[in-house]
């Protein structure tokens, strides 16, 4: 691929608890303006692989003890996950954490206070969002605790928007969700991807969703890279089709 690659992860291991290898040697490339998923079952390693790209690994005494992690062509991997956002990498995590007790506006207004610029641009934003996600909108005053699992992923990933982030890694967007609203989501993400430029890494059980969505992806097994491709072909891949898509 020619395209500009923002983020390359290189041969990266990792190990929980000095003993537990997890991630044997993974390597992908997210290219710059694409949606790339990371694939995979139970265990396959894929929320691992975004701790390690952002850097959340150390409280779950996790570390990358090879290879190397790049965005933009420097190495970031000692750097806190607040700087990560600094440079435009942003991590929504598996199982949405809202402040259940602020409401739906407040929940988004948290994720613009690492921002020096004005109160008017971050208004701005926060009307951005709501316009990606209208049901934000109708919610804004309720507190986040009393919302629904859509709405909830949805504030996950406005909030995240509202630190003007480049890149978004999204953990399992789908998770619990029914599938109307996975369907809704994705469609959202894909929204963001083309008329605002994100660029997104997304970990994803739900190969079929994920497939139809991301440009390219990358078939994680036992911690291992064993497939990827653009997602067209993987759809017709024979051993997708089988294992996967639960279609032969
Ligand atoms: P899931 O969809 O269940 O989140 P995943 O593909 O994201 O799956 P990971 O959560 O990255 O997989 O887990 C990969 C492996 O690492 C699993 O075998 C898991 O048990 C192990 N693991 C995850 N976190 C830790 C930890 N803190 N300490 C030890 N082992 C861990």
């Amino acid at each position: 691929r020619t395209e500009e690659n923002l983020l390359e992860v290189n041969n990266i291991e990792v190990i929980y608890n000095h003993v537990i290898l997890v991630l044997k040697g993974v390597s992908l490339k997210v290219p710059k303006g694409g949606i790339t998923a990371l694939l995979g079952g139970n265990g396959a390693g894929k929320t691992t692989t975004l701790k390690a790209i952002s850097n959340l690994l150390h409280s779950e005494r996790g570390e990358v003890t090879k290879g190397n992690i790049l965005y933009r062509g420097e190495r970031v991997q000692d750097l806190s996950p607040n700087d990560l956002v600094q440079k435009g990498v942003i991590q929504v995590m598996e199982g949405r954490h809202c402040f259940e007790h602020l409401t739906v506006e407040e929940n988004l207004l948290t994720g613009a206070y690492t921002r020096k610029d004005g109160k008017g641009a971050i208004e701005a934003d926060l009307q951005m969002v709501y316009n990606y996600f209208p049901r934000l909108k109708e919610r804004r005053k309720s507190q986040a605790g009393y919302t629904s699992g859509g709405e909830q992923q949805m504030v996950a990933i406005g909030r995240a928007l509202m630190s003007r982030p480049e890149t978004i890694l999204l953990d399992e967007p789908s998770m619990g969700l029914a599938p109307q609203l996975v369907e809704e989501i994705f469609t959202i993400v894909k929204n963001l991807n083309e008329k605002e430029g994100n660029t997104f890494l997304l970990a994803e059980q739900n190969t079929n969703v994920a497939l139809r969505f991301a440009h390219y992806g990358y078939i994680l097994e036992s911690g291992r890279v064993v497939m990827d491709g653009p997602a067209a072909d993987l759809r017709e891949n024979p051993d997708v089709k089988e294992f996967y898509l639960g279609v032969s």
